[in-house]
């Protein structure tokens, strides 16, 4: 089974339609890397993935089932807020501007989860946060809050953070967009080593030679539809569509 299926995903916003009809399936293990100009509706896409945005048609299935809707009848019904946030568990995102929770120290955020969520004994959850923290590099960083860390070292915390509710999937975000170009480096190493490790992940991202090193397939998004997917040297080198092409020059 795919982890991620978009079946004919429609989504707009008023009048104006941001997602004209996605189809795009990730496989387990798989890094997806969306590229796209800005506005073509990358991020939206990933938020209809865990339902921060609805759905207008189509469906999206996260390990064969909708984040955000039963089946009743021949209807769609958007599902209890409470089974939305239990199957959205499995589901990491990080954004570009790393969202941690500021009053809390790395490990605290990196705990977060576990103990409110998953009502994970505190010896266990802070166990895992310092053995997630180790492994994203931050060891010696644990007691600091997010204004006394880098933006690097805040998105690694983040990622920290994502991955510690065992998610069956990662969502990225543009996850170096707002760092310093000296910092993009330690984040983007962390997600290597996360994908080495079998993680599924999609990947919105403008760091082409991330996506051409790391991914299995790259899709280009371009005005609300998905213009051309295939492996990375394909879509990056030998593009199939004007626009692919024009958008690349203007990237790289
Ligand atoms: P990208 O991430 O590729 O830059 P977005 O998904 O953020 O693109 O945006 C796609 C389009 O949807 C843009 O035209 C944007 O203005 C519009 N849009 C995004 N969010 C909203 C919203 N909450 N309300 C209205 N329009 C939105
Ligand atoms: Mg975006």
């Amino acid at each position: 089974m795919a982890t991620v299926e978009f079946l004919n995903v429609h989504k707009s916003f008023g009048d104006v339609e941001v997602l004209k009809g996605i189809n795009l399936t990730v496989q387990p293990q798989q890094v997806v890397c969306l590229i796209g100009p800005s506005g073509s509706g990358k991020s939206t896409l990933l938020r209809c993935v865990n339902h921060l945005e609805m759905t207008t048609a189509g469906a999206i299935l996260v390990d064969g089932r909708m984040i955000g809707y039963d089946v009743k009848g021949d209807q769609l019904m958007e599902a209890r807020q409470s089974e939305i946030n239990k199957r959205r568990s499995k589901i990491g995102m990080v954004f570009q501007n790393f969202n941690l929770f500021g009053h809390m120290t790395a490990l605290e955020n990196v705990m977060h989860g576990p103990l409110k969520l998953l009502k994970a004994p505190r010896a266990e959850a802070e166990a895992k946060a310092r053995g997630l923290l180790g492994k994203v590099g931050l060891a010696d960083k644990i007691g600091n809050y997010p204004s006394q860390l880098s933006g690097g070292q805040q998105q690694r915390v983040a990622i920290a953070r994502a991955l510690s509710m065992d998610p069956d999937v990662m969502l990225f975000d543009e996850p170096t967009s707002a760092l310093d170009p000296e910092l993009v480096g330690e984040v983007l190493e962390v997600m290597k080593k996360l994908a080495r490790s079998g993680m599924t992940m999609i990947v919105v991202t403008h760091e082409m030679g991330f996506a051409r090193e790391v991914a299995d397939v790259v899709a280009f998004m371009d005005n609300g539809v998905i213009v051309e997917q295939g492996a990375p040297d394909d879509v990056l080198l030998h593009p199939q569509h004007e626009r692919t092409r024009s958008f690349l020059a203007r990237v790289s």
